[in-house]
């Protein structure tokens, strides 16, 4: 066990299909009759996995094309929440939001409102059994037609204050500009939802001001090449709108070109609201302890920075006001525990 393994921390940004483990591929396998390539864990790996080698953003989210197979049921999504959040609070993340996207686990019939339901149920029963606070975000995919987007946000709202926290849009950036969602997102608005966008990660700084500005994002999920506009910046620095950034899978999906190009740094001393965030613990081989001692060994952050970047974590959660200064207060004596 090392200091970071030990800092209270919060996860703002996991995708429940990137979280799941080649033992539950396999358990899932045999419970609901689905063939498979390989039959051991290990050979499992390659088909789930990226390694270095990942060119870009479309070859990542091809692991999801494999993983998404596994959660078409009820039992499955359930499990997985749960287990996402067991190996969540192992590495004392005290805060979780876990997201997904319901209209990509109808495969079996399963409709939007659904899926959403037996996501909640595993984190629910996480909740009771592990010392994790976990909540769903439901994320609308870019890939995917209005209705289907439309209606994602009408299931969500259905689930609003009972274990869901947001919504989201993800998908394949660069193919398609967050313009395109103007309406799907004033939906949400009218619903009362909020929002966070995957934006500035295969795309420009533009689509971080349009998913601020027009779908009226509160926090951005990445964000990296925030930089290459610094009206764009000043405006995210100014309305403080939180970056879920999350460095492992951000260097294998080439938002940036490696990590000495990896602007962590720049943007938390400009001022910036930077959070910590894993991504896809299995498809990227991280966890959120990685995470913080991967910033601290790469960009000099000390353990008092590192605490800064938790609050700023706790303080961005979907939360209700009361949960949420609940959780800023117990992340704040835990920190002040450790002298942080
Ligand atoms: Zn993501």
């Amino acid at each position: 066990m090392n200091q970071w393994h030990l800092l209270p921390k919060v996860d703002l940004h996991v995708h429940l299909d990137g979280s799941l483990r080649p033992d539950t591929v396999l358990a899932i396998a045999e419970a609901e009759g689905i063939g498979l390539p390989v039959s051991t864990e290990a050979e499992l790996i390659p088909y789930m996995q990226v390694d270095e080698e990942c060119r870009s953003l479309p070859e990542y989210l091809s692991k999801f094309a494999f993983t998404t197979r596994f959660l078409q049921s009820g039992a499955a999504l359930e499990r997985v929440a749960f287990e996402t959040l067991e190996q969540a609070a192992a590495h004392n993340c005290r805060y979780i939001e876990v997201r997904f996207a319901p209209q990509l686990h109808r495969l079996n019939g399963l409709h939007a409102e659904e899926a959403i339901h037996h996501v909640i149920e595993g984190l629910k029963r996480a909740e009771r059994q592990f010392d994790i606070q976990g909540r769903a975000i439901a994320i609308c995919m870019r890939n995917h037609d209005r209705a289907d987007n439309l209606a994602v946000i009408e299931a969500a709202a259905r689930y609003a204050g009972r274990g869901l926290a947001a919504v989201d849009l993800a998908g394949d950036e660069s193919s398609y500009p967050p313009e395109l969602f103007r309406d799907v997102f004033a939906l949400a608005h009218k619903r009362g939802l909020p929002v966070t966008i995957h934006a500035g990660e295969a795309g420009g700084a533009a689509n971080v001001y349009e998913a601020v500005e027009h779908l009226g994002a509160s926090r951005i999920g990445h964000g990296v090449r925030l930089r290459e506009n610094p009206d764009v910046l000043r405006m995210v620095l100014e309305r403080r709108i939180p970056l879920e950034m999350c460095p492992v899978s951000n260097i294998q999906t080439k938002a940036v070109s490696g990590w000495d190009a990896y602007p962590i740094r720049e943007y938390f001393e400009q001022g910036l609201s930077i959070t910590l965030n894993t991504d896809n613990p299995s498809v990227s081989g991280t966890d959120i302890t990685r995470e913080y001692r991967i910033v601290a060994e790469k960009f000099g952050f000390t353990d008092r920075e590192l605490a800064v970047l938790i609050r700023n974590g706790a303080g961005a959660a979907f939360l209700e006001d009361s949960e949420k200064k609940a959780l800023v207060r117990r992340i704040d004596a835990e920190l002040a525990a450790l002298n942080l």
